[in-house]
């Protein structure tokens, strides 16, 4: 086969929006992954587009927080106790990058990006023809407890700041929005701004199948055969091996499996989470998606049903699901709206792909001439990934990128 410009490895949300990017380019690109487009973490998420996001979730602020979780009775967070040797250097720096100072220097940081999260989703869905799964409803936190509004006030502050919309509301302001949600909560913040989507598997399958449309060509192979061929990339596929002058590792949570033999070792952490769609008793429903901010859970509209998404897990990444943070929320969940029977036999699991930091890496791996990266979304790989895609492709092809890409750069970690 003839080489390409370029090879983009994953086909979540981050890597498919990116192959598209270049492609609009006028590039010549392979996308590479062993399931179709969108199947893993990119396919479970809330489908909340998070423009409005300031400070990304911390570690917890208050000791009883924190015994909570390490008691096991948090229904925010669990962990696996033979993980957590192997997790403490992560959580410690993560720890570290939780202080309010480098909170706000993560917010200004990350400002660029969030800012044009929506404005490129909006793009690329529309020259997909996927904007019937766009919701511009916004999304509602609700806070059950004082302690728990008051520790937003920062937050909310710097939304002032960044110009980002929103509302506070009581609980009955709420009631007008979603008159199905039970008065069990005393404050509310209405990000009027956001935006979410009724089915993330189906924008990605859109954003592919505009990428092929483009003459893009998406085919099954194994990442982890990438070789350095010396002046240019080479993988094998299930169609032969393919050759590249440039290579995007967009990987997500198996970022790793294909970097660390080629010695680039980033703290890359696992911040795993699980999914259940459920049925709304008698005639209730709910327009857009609402997290229950003490409690640590978010229920979506979807196409499938109620999806209730889960706080986080640390645990290996292929680790067998332990999805038992359900049991901790259902009678909180149940308590706030009138859910009904699981859908599904089983939750579903996906790991998100998270820094210390809570920042991506976006940018040429140091050290490797025309191998690029583009991982560690955390929690906003939905809502980044057509804002990545064009900065990966703006850089790729020398153009001037539309923010300063250093904050996202891997040289930060050395
Ligand atoms: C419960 C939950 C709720 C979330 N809610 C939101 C939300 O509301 N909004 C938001 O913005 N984000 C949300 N997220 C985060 C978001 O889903 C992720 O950040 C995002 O999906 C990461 O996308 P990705 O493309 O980097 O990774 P992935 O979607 O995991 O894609 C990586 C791809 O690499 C492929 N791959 C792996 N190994 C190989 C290999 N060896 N060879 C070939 N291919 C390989 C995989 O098959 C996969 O397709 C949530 C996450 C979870 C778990």
């Amino acid at each position: 086969m003839a080489r390409i410009d370029a090879i983009v490895l994953g086909a979540g949300v981050v890597g498919t929006s990116t192959a598209l990017q270049l492609a609009r380019r006028g590039l010549s690109v392979a996308l590479v992954d062993r399931r179709a487009p969108g199947e893993e973490t990119s396919y479970g998420n809330a489908g909340i587009i998070e423009g409005n996001t300031v400070f990304p979730p911390a570690f917890p602020a208050h000791f009883d927080s924190v015994l909570r979780v390490a008691l096991k009775r948090a229904p925010e967070a669990n962990y696996h106790l033979t993980y957590l040797p192997r997790v403490a250097p992560w959580l410690w720096k993560f720890r570290a990058a939780s202080r309010p100072d480098r909170l706000i220097e993560t917010a200004r940081a990350m400002r660029p990006l969030y800012a044009h999260a929506q404005p490129e989703h909006e793009a690329l869905m529309a020259e997909a023809g996927a904007e019937r799964y766009l919701r511009r409803d916004g999304w509602l936190k609700v806070y059950r407890s004082h302690r728990a509004f008051l520790d937003t006030c920062r937050e909310l502050e710097l939304a002032i700041e960044f110009d980002i919309p929103y509302k506070i509301l009581d609980a009955a302001s709420v009631g007008t929005l979603e008159p199905a949600l039970a008065p069990v909560f005393e404050h509310a913040v209405f990000w009027t701004s956001a935006t979410s989507i009724t089915n993330p598997l189906a924008v990605t399958r859109a954003f592919a199948a505009r990428f092929v449309a483009l003459g893009g060509l998406f085919v099954a192979g194994d990442a982890r055969s990438l070789a350095d061929a010396g002046g240019f990339w080479q993988i094998e596929t299930d169609e032969g091996p393919l050759d590249a002058d440039q290579v995007v590792v967009a990987l997500g949570p198996w970022a790793s499996d294909v970097l660390a033999p080629l010695g680039i070792r980033l703290p890359l952490g696992i911040k795993r989470g699980y999914h259940r769609h459920y049925r709304a008793t008698g005639n209730a429903g709910m327009t857009r998606p609402v997290v229950d901010t003490d409690i640590g859970y978010c229920v979506a509209p979807m196409e499938q049903g109620l999806r209730l998404t889960t706080g986080v897990e640390f645990a290996a990444r292929d680790a067998p699901p332990t999805p038992v943070q359900f049991d901790r929320l259902i009678p909180y969940a149940k308590d706030l709206f009138p859910l009904g029977e699981p859908i599904e036999t089983e939750p579903w699991m996906g790991s998100r792909p998270c820094f210390p930091d809570s920042r991506p890496v976006i940018g040429p791996a140091p050290g490797w001439p025309g191998l690029w990266l583009a991982f560690g979304h955390a929690h906003w790989g939905l809502t980044l990934g057509p804002a990545t895609g064009r900065l990966i492709a703006e850089m790729l092809t020398g153009a001037t990128p539309f923010c300063d890409p250093k904050p996202y750069a891997a040289e930060r970690f050395h």
